[in-house]
Order: C-alpha cells, then sequence, then structure tokens
C-alpha cells in the first residue's frame, strides 16, 4: 500500500503505492521494547490495568502470570537492579521508564542502531546531553547487575537516548490516555504532519496505523506527534524543541482558511459581553482591541487571568494524579470559568479545557460523586469541544472526533432520557468515525453498537 521513498530535503517518508480507501489499517506492528509510564498501575506486558506484582522487585505489575511470564525475558534483567535499588533505600538515580526503555532495547536480539534513524543529538541542549550520559551510566549499571555482556560505550547508548527522544511512541489505551513508551521501528517511517491523514492506536503493545480519508496514489501517509488543538506557534514551537522541526504542512502554511482559523485558536473575547466582537492579541504593540466596536483589554488584566487560569490547570491535574477527584473537578472549573471570561469559544486553551473538564466528570473515578449538577456541566462542555472540533476542522476527520463524540453520545444516553434522539443520532456518528479511527472490531465500536441496540429495544 505504502513505501519507503525519500522526500525532497525531508529525509524519507510512507509513500502510498496505490490509492487507499478511508480507515484502512495500514500497519499493525508489535514492539521492540516498551514500558509503562507508571508501572504500579499498568501490566507491563499488555498495558492493561495491572494487579499482580513481582515479588522480587514489588515494582513492575502485571495483569496475569501470562503476561509476566511473556515479559521475563525482558524484565529478568532489570528485576535485580530494581530490587536492590529498592532495599537500598532508594540510592542512587532512580531508573525511570526510559532508562527502562533503553535497557531493554538493548538486550533485543537486534537491537536499533542509532545510525538508521533520526537521532539529532547535535541539535539537543548541553543540558539534555548531560542527562542523557546520567541515564547512560544507569542503563550500563543496569546490565551489568544481570551480567549482560555487550560492547557498548556510553556514547553509543547517549544516541540511542537522543534517538528515542524523536522516535520513541507514547502507547495509550483506546481511549487515549497514555500509558507507556515503546519503540516501534516499522511505524517511524510516518512522518508528522498538523493535518495528518492516518492514525495511530494502540492494542495492548500493537501499534495499529489506520488512514483517516481516502488517499491518493503517491500521496504521503502523515500522523501527528503532537496535541493539534493549539495555535501555530505552540505547535511550531513544541515540534522543533522535541523533533527539531519546522512543520510545513498545509495547516503550518496558513493555506484554505488555515490563516484566520490560526486566529480564531489565539483569539478573545471582548470586555463588553453582549459585543461578539473578538480581540487578536497584537503581540508586537501589546495592543488588545475588540475588532467590532473597539473596546481595548487591558493586557495587565489579561496576564493576571492567563495566571490564575494555569495555576488552576496545574492544581486540578495534581489533584487528579493524587487521584482526588472531586478536587481535580472543582480547580478545573474554576479554570473554565476564567476561561470563559477571557476567551473565544474557539480559542485553543478553551476547547481543550472543556474537553478536560467533561473527561473528568464523566471519570469512572468519579462515578460515586456524580450528581446532576456535575452532569449538565460535562454535557455542556462536551458540546463546546464538538462545536470547537467542528468548526475548526469541519468534514476533516481528527484523531479525536470520534472518542469526544462517544463520550458526549454516553453521556446523554445514561443521564438525559429526554435526550434520547440527540443520544442515538451521535452513537450512530461516533460509530462511523471509530470505525475509521479504531478499526470496526474495536472495543469501542463494540460499545457503541451495544448502546445503540439497547436504545432502539
Ligand atoms: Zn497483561
Ligand atoms: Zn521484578
Ligand atoms: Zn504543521
Ligand atoms: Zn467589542
Amino acid at each position: 500500500m505504502y513505501e519507503r521513498q525519500a522526500i525532497g530535503g525531508r529525509g524519507y517518508g510512507a509513500l502510498a503505492t496505490s490509492p487507499i480507501k478511508a480507515g484502512t489499517l495500514v500497519l499493525r506492528s508489535n514492539s521492540v521494547a516498551a514500558i509503562p509510564l507508571d508501572p504500579r498501575i499498568t501490566c507491563a506486558y499488555c498495558f492493561t490495568p495491572s494487579s499482580l506484582r513481582c515479588s522480587r522487585c514489588k515494582f513492575l505489575h502485571y495483569c496475569s502470570r501470562r503476561c509476566q511470564q511473556a515479559d521475563w525475558f525482558m524484565h529478568g534483567a532489570e528485576c535485580k537492579y530494581i530490587a536492590n535499588y529498592n532495599s537500598n533505600h532508594e540510592n542512587g538515580p532512580k531508573p525511570t521508564p526510559t532508562v527502562l526503555l533503553v535497557a531493554r532495547l538493548l538486550r533485543v536480539p537486534n537491537p536499533p542502531k542509532s545510525s538508521e534513524y533520526a537521532h539529532n543529538l547535535e541539535l539537543h541542549s548541553l543540558d539534555a546531553i548531560a542527562c542523557y550520559r546520567d541515564m547512560s551510566e544507569l542503563v550500563l549499571q543496569i546490565l551489568s547487575a544481570s551480567r549482560f555482556i555487550h560492547s557498548y560505550s556510553i556514547h553509543d547508548i547517549v544516541l540511542l537516548f537522543a534517538m528515542l527522544n524523536c522516535n520513541a511512541f507514547t502507547v495509550s489505551t483506546l481511549e487515549l490516555v497514555p500509558v507507556g513508551i515503546g519503540f516501534y521501528p516499522r511505524a517511524t517511517l510516518f512522518n508528522h504532519s498538523c493535518l495528518p491523514n492516518c492514525i495511530a492506536t494502540f492494542d495492548g503493545r500493537n501499534i495499529e496505523v489506520r488512514t483517516l480519508c481516502h488517499i491518493e496514489l503517491g500521496q504521503e501517509l502523515t500522523i501527528s506527534y503532537i496535541e493539534l488543538i493549539q495555535t501555530r506557534a505552540t505547535r511550531q514551537k513544541e515540534l522543533a524543541s522535541s523533533y527539531f522541526f519546522n512543520c510545513t504542512c498545509l495547516r503550518c502554511q496558513g493555506l484554505n482558511n488555515w490563516v484566520e482559523k490560526e486566529e480564531w485558536l489565539s483569539a478573545l473575547r471582548c470586555q463588553d459581553t453582549c459585543c461578539k466582537g473578538l480581540v487578536k492579541p497584537n503581540i508586537a504593540t501589546n495592543f488588545f482591541g475588540c475588532g467590532n466596536c473597539g473596546a481595548l483589554r487591558d493586557s495587565h488584566d489579561i496576564n493576571l487571568m492567563e495566571h490564575q487560569m494555569d495555576s488552576a490547570i496545574a492544581m486540578s491535574n495534581s489533584a487528579e494524579r493524587l487521584n482526588k477527584l472531586p478536587e481535580a473537578i472543582s480547580h478545573r472549573c474554576q479554570a473554565m470559568s476564567i476561561a470563559k471570561r477571557l476567551y473565544n469559544p474557539l480559542h485553543a486553551k478553551y476547547i481543550s479545557n472543556a474537553e478536560t473538564l467533561a473527561n473528568l466528570i464523566m471519570s469512572t473515578k468519579n462515578s460515586e460523586s456524580l450528581d446532576s449538577k456535575q452532569v449538565t456541566i460535562a454535557i455542556e462542555m462536551f458540546q463546546e469541544a464538538l462545536n470547537g472540533l467542528s468548526w475548526l476542522y469541519g468534514d476533516i476527520l481528527v484523531p479525536m472526533k470520534g472518542l469526544t463524540t462517544l463520550k458526549y453520545a454516553r453521556t446523554l444516553y445514561q443521564n438525559s432520557p429526554k435526550q434520547k434522539q440527540n443520544a442515538m443520532e451521535n452513537i450512530k456518528e461516533a460509530c462511523c468515525l471509530l470505525t475509521i479511527t479504531h478499526g470496526e472490531n474495536s472495543f469501542l465500536v463494540k460499545q457503541a453498537v451495544d448502546m445503540l441496540h439497547e436504545m432502539q429495544r
């Protein structure tokens, strides 16, 4: 369906060797090595929730004996080091997921050669390189604790860290929650676009890449490496600092209305709550005037509000990490009320805040404290997020859309009997979108179909 070809001045990419229909699975591939982000809650082999703890190191967890046995070839080596590390009362540098991933990669039968992938070591900051060096020392300690014979130098391992920085994938659940990091050599061929025509999802340890739309012969297949509901400046900055390239996709070039849409993504709302005008910040002149009535927004005020919103978001995130959902939700609500006074509803931060708040409220972890007031907020927030996505992308299918539609429909279905018709329409829509993004056999599609059947009964 596609092959590796040189792309003018941009290295290699995946080019279609025939037309490809939307929703086609173009790659399914197991990881060479992978490791969970939080080994206490995620199975180190299949990335589902875990319950069994490795009795020796008490660090990695598994969902079953089968997964533990399957992972032992890899874990056997690191287990001894981690067990020692834990019994010595946490002396020395901590083995982070990235360190463990590199130690695992070096032990596979044919370890990846950093020379065959982009590593851009020369572009990394001195701080980053110093950090890679410390982590490489640790990798060598892990290898020698397991008496693994090798001829790797510190520099070889530093190169591998730099290579993984540009090429590793974040493994996520079907609902796109990050749970691990892994190396998938065949998937590294797909380049980035801020308007990707493919999506990468994960089925346990396997990566799956599907086309989001019809692809013509000779067209490049692309995925997105970053969050897409962000302004051009933020995306460019993130891509340059993490992946070392300037994106020149259609969207970044500002073709097809994208200049205007990017402006909306960063536009504030007018100070006058009755005015529908937009305030497009002029950073150079520090001028924040409404395009409709001319009213000025005070730049000091804006900075203060943004600062308050960012700290509410930070507090919400840390409460969420501690599993304190009611607290996380209350801080997110606070962030959202500031966003409503500050941004137009198509602002990138407005859309992402709305989506996050709705997800927090409808999270299974919040099911015990869920009340009708919260459900009303979640429904409104899902609507806001979907409005934003539809306005921004129109008919272009983006990775998040199917999932958000499904969550919205599920919330309506379970909590709002009056909106049955609306719920059904959204479930049907979610079914179509998820069949393309996740495949017809995906658990998410089955869930949507079951919901639909239940409603039609
Ligand atoms: Zn498992
Ligand atoms: Zn262990
Ligand atoms: Zn771009
Ligand atoms: Zn105005």
